[in-house]
């Protein structure tokens, strides 16, 4: 981490990986970046992510974070930019489709019961003088 002055507003800023903006002209830029992105994704729904950054200038890695934050939707049920990082099935935001969030969920749910069990199991003699 090294110290640097931002080059848009001037401010000194600690830049963890060489960036160039402080995070209130990054999160600027990103705030524009994502109206243009957004703009084109509307009149062109079935773009892939190469097509978008090459139209709007704005780089590959940063509409792929606007996808994954779900700050940006596809319009397309079938479109090219994300696939779920389980199945591969294209989404339209997040990272798992659909389905793959249930069964998530579902998994999350059940090691959170089988925790959940264990504690009671330990605790059955505090509960069974209830
Ligand atoms: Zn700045
Ligand atoms: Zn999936």
């Amino acid at each position: 981490m090294e110290l640097k002055n931002c080059v848009e507003c001037g401010r000194s800023f600690a830049s963890k990986q060489g960036e160039k903006l402080c995070k209130r002209c990054m999160e600027k830029k990103i705030d524009e970046d994502f109206k243009i992105v957004r703009e084109y994704l509307y009149s062109h729904p079935g773009a892939d992510i190469k097509d978008v950054s090459e139209a709007t200038g704005v780089d590959e890695k940063i509409i792929f974070k606007l996808l994954r934050e779900e700050r940006l939707e596809v319009v397309e049920e079938e479109n090219n930019l994300l696939r779920c990082k389980s199945c591969g099935k294209s989404i339209r935001s997040g990272r798992l489709c659909e389905a793959c969030k249930k069964l998530e969920f579902a998994k999350e749910l059940k090691l959170a019961g089988e925790d959940l069990k264990r504690d009671m199991d330990k605790k059955i003699g505090y509960y069974s003088r209830d």
